[in-house]
């Protein structure tokens, strides 16, 4: 099956720094600035990087900026679930706002109003919040993300944030991190002693969607080699297929991406694979339509859901994810845990044959897919 060349570090879209004045002395600022050497803006405290044009046109030309900045609100908080889909108390991380990559269904078009990368370089910021967080609750285990507000591996060429990341971990009893990408940016993760705490995560598609709809990503291929690299240094794995993509020859591009996957990384490498089809804010759809005029599968029949946002019906849902369910199971290792990204129990039930409560709840599966079994420390 087709794939696309590849486009390589997407950190080499971004041409410019800009960097926040009360972030210029922070010792970690300073080594960003020398490894990126590139063109370089100062920012005013109360300013923000002056893009030309109105957002979202100028998101394409924002992406080629990056800000360094202060974040100055909170970095670590719960991922915004809702109640009505079950959720699997995932924690966010939030590194940084957007990404050098350019998917056409990426949320964070419709949720930011920036068309700038950011980058916080208030790291003992994050650091400490941290400490406080996982000392807070000794009982709880965390699984946390970086991924949510940007991609985790996209920029770390420049900003080598992951070993700092994946360090701390090694050190905390009560956590896993879990780094989620789609570029192949894992040259810093090799080496590290990271004592099974942090997870490498790709997200898969079809290899048509994987061409047409996600722009300067690795390709499947690139994805699956350093996931196997990963995999080989210890790491455990996990893969998100979401959005999950309605398109001519759905099940060919679905099944050959599973096989491959199978192919290229051991199973018993895998900690969780999710499943999430397409759901998208209504205002998102405009924003694709104007940015990605070829994109086709907004114009699709979608339904409203009980969280605002559009998905598939329920019967189209159902069908793509018992195929690719059973695609996965002929594979997978019984320990992995596949699961549902924002899906509600009738669908469980129909896909998977029981609701997540039967099984001790979505966060239970998950936490027991990585060794932990509640509060009685990690094991396995
Ligand atoms: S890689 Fe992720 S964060 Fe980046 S554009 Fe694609 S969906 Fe958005």
């Amino acid at each position: 099956m087709k794939q696309t060349a590849s486009f390589g570090d997407p950190a080499r879209y971004v041409t410019h720094l800009h960097v926040a004045e009360d972030c210029l002395d922070l010792p970690y600022t300073r080594e960003i600035i020398a490894r990126a050497n590139l063109p370089m803006t100062m920012v005013g405290e109360r300013d923000v990087p002056a893009i030309e044009g109105d957002y979202p046109a100028n998101l394409t030309r924002g992406k080629h900026h990056l800000w360094l900045c202060r974040n100055r609100g909170v970095f670590f908080k719960p991922c915004p679930g809702t109640r009505e889909y079950r959720c699997c108390n995932y924690q966010v991380l939030n590194i940084g706002m957007n990404c050098p990559m350019d998917c056409v269904y990426c949320i964070l078009q419709a949720y930011l109003n920036n068309p700038w990368l950011s980058f916080f370089v208030n790291i003992e910021d994050l650091f400490a919040e941290l400490d406080q967080a996982l000392a807070a609750e000794p009982n709880r285990f965390f699984r946390i993300g970086t991924g949510e507000f940007t991609d985790s591996l996209a920029l770390d060429n420049l900003t080598l944030l992951s070993p700092k990341l994946v360090e701390y971990m090694a050190r905390q009893p009560n956590a896993v991190l879990e780094l989620k990408s789609k570029s192949v940016n894992i040259e810093n993760l090799e080496g590290l002693d990271h004592r099974g705490r942090t997870l490498v995560a790709w997200s898969l598609n079809s290899p048509p969607i994987m061409a047409r709809e996600e722009i300067r990503t690795a390709t499947l291929d690139e994805r699956l080699a350093a996931a196997a690299c990963c995999a080989e240094w210890g790491y455990k794995l996990a893969f998100h297929f979401d959005p999950i993509i309605l398109h001519e020859g759905w099940e060919e591009g679905y099944r050959f991406t599973i096989d491959r996957l199978f192919a290229a990384v051991p199973a018993e490498a895998i900690a969780w694979i999710s499943m999430g089809a397409l759901r998208y804010l209504p205002s998102l759809k405009q924003i694709a339509a104007d940015r990605f005029p070829h994109s086709r599968f907004f114009y699709q029949e979608f339904v409203d859901g009980l969280d605002g946002k559009r998905r598939y019906f329920r019967s189209q849902r159902v069908a793509m994810y018992r195929f690719i369910l059973e695609r996965l199971r002929k594979h997978a290792h019984p320990r992995t845990c596949i699961y549902f990204c924002m899906e509600n129990d009738t669908i469980w039930r129909e896909v998977f044959g029981f609701a997540p409560e039967e099984q001790g709840g979505l966060p239970a599966m998950l936490d027991r897919s990585v060794g932990w079994f509640g509060g009685l420390g990690r094991q396995g």
